[in-house]
C-alpha cells in the first residue's frame, strides 16, 4: 500500500489479529508479541512495542519464521535422538549385567564392568532427562485448570527426599495449609523434585536442607534452603542453560547431566513463574519460585 494512504489510519485496522489489538489494549509492552504476518499465514513476526518521545509507540516488526523453525527442528532432533538411544542403551545395560554375574567375584573384569554399568546408567539418566525436558517445552499449551493439592505433592516430595537423603543429612520441611496451585502436577512436581535432589547432592553429608511452601506477598513460594557448596556469583546466571555445570567433576562425580534446572526453568514458565537463586560459596543455596496469585487457590 501506497504510505500516502496508510497515514492517519488505525494501526489495528493495517495489522488485523485479535493478539496484537490485545497487545495494544494491554498498554504493557515488556514481553513481544508473536503473530502471522498479515501478508502470509505462512510467516510469523515478533512485534515489539516500546515508548517512542511524548505520547508515541515505535514498532518494530521482525520476520522470525526461520528462526522459529530452526528452533523446532533442534527440539525435534534431540527429542528423537533421545528416544532412539533408550532402546541401544538398554540392550547394553541388560548383557553388562548378565556379563558381570557370569564373571568370579574376585574377576580382574569386575572393575571394568563395573564401570561400563556405571557410565550407561549415567547415559540412561541424561536421555531420560532429555526426554522429560523436549515434552516440557514441547507442551506449551500447559492446562493450567486442575488443582494440585500441596499437602499430598509434599508426602511424595518427602519420601523422596528422605531415599536420596540416607539418613546422612536433616531435612526439614513446612507446608502451609490449605494453599493449593493450579497447574500440571506432573511438571510442578518434577520442577521441585529436581531442585530438592540438586539441594542435597551439593551438600555435604551432615548439612541441612529446608523446604517451604508458604504465602508471600504476590503469590505462593516454594523454597528450597541448604548449607551446601554455594555457588560463585559469576555462574548464577547461567544455570539454566541446557549442560551448564559450574564444576564438570563434581558434577559428573554427584551423577547430574545438567539438564535439570534447565527442566525446572520450562516448568515454571508454565506456570507464570521463574527461578531465583541466591547463595554464597562455601555457605549454601536458595532456589525458590512464587506461583503469581491468580493460579493459586487459598480456602482462607
Ligand atoms: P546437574 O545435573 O549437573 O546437577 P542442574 O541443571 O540440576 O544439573 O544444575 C546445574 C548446575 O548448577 C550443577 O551442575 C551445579 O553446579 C549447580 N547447582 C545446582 N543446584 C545447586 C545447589 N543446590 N548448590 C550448589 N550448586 C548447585
Amino acid at each position: 500500500m501506497e504510505p500516502s494512504l496508510l497515514y492517519g489510519q488505525r494501526i489495528d485496522n493495517l495489522i488485523r489479529h485479535p493478539d496484537f489489538s490485545a497487545y495494544l489494549r494491554k498498554n504493557k509492552y515488556f514481553e513481544p508479541l508473536e503473530i502471522p504476518s498479515p501478508v502470509s499465514e505462512r510467516r510469523l513476526l515478533e512485534i515489539r512495542l516500546m515508548p517512542y518521545g511524548d505520547r508515541q509507540l515505535l514498532l518494530i516488526a521482525r520476520d522470525i519464521t526461520r528462526i522459529h523453525q530452526l528452533e523446532s527442528m533442534r527440539k525435534d532432533f534431540v527429542a528423537n535422538v533421545s528416544h532412539e538411544l533408550k532402546t541401544p542403551l538398554t540392550v547394553l545395560q541388560g548383557y553388562l549385567e548378565i556379563m558381570q554375574s557370569m564373571e568370579d567375584e574376585n574377576s580382574p573384569n569386575q572393575k571394568p564392568l563395573n564401570l561400563m554399568q556405571q557410565q550407561t546408567r549415567r547415559m540412561q539418566s541424561m536421555v531420560e532427562q532429555l526426554l522429560a525436558l523436549s515434552r516440557i517445552e514441547a507442551g506449551a499449551n500447559v492446562d493450567l485448570s486442575k488443582t494440585i493439592d500441596m499437602h499430598n505433592m509434599f508426602s511424595q516430595l518427602k519420601v523422596e527426599a528422605y531415599a536420596l537423603a540416607a539418613e546422612q543429612y536433616t531435612l526439614e520441611f513446612f507446608c502451609e495449609s490449605e494453599l493449593n496451585t493450579h497447574g500440571d502436577e506432573l511438571q510442578l512436581r518434577s520442577a521441585c523434585s529436581n531442585l530438592i535432589s540438586n539441594a542435597i547432592r551439593y551438600t555435604s553429608p551432615g548439612g541441612k536442607v529446608t523446604i517451604k511452601w508458604q504465602n508471600v506477598a504476590s503469590g505462593a513460594k516454594f523454597s528450597v534452603t541448604d548449607t551446601g557448596v554455594g555457588i560463585a556469583p559469576q555462574h548464577i546466571n547461567r544455570l539454566t542453560e541446557r549442560f551448564y555445570r559450574v564444576d564438570n567433576a563434581r558434577s559428573s562425580k554427584t551423577g547430574g547431566s545438567g539438564l535439570g534446572l534447565a527442566i525446572v526453568k520450562h516448568a515454571l514458565s508454565h506456570h507464570h513463574s521463574e527461578l531465583t537463586v541466591v547463595s554464597e560459596l562455601g555457605k549454601g543455596s536458595t532456589f525458590s519460585f512464587i506461583i503469581p496469585t491468580h493460579l493459586l487457590e487459598r480456602k482462607i
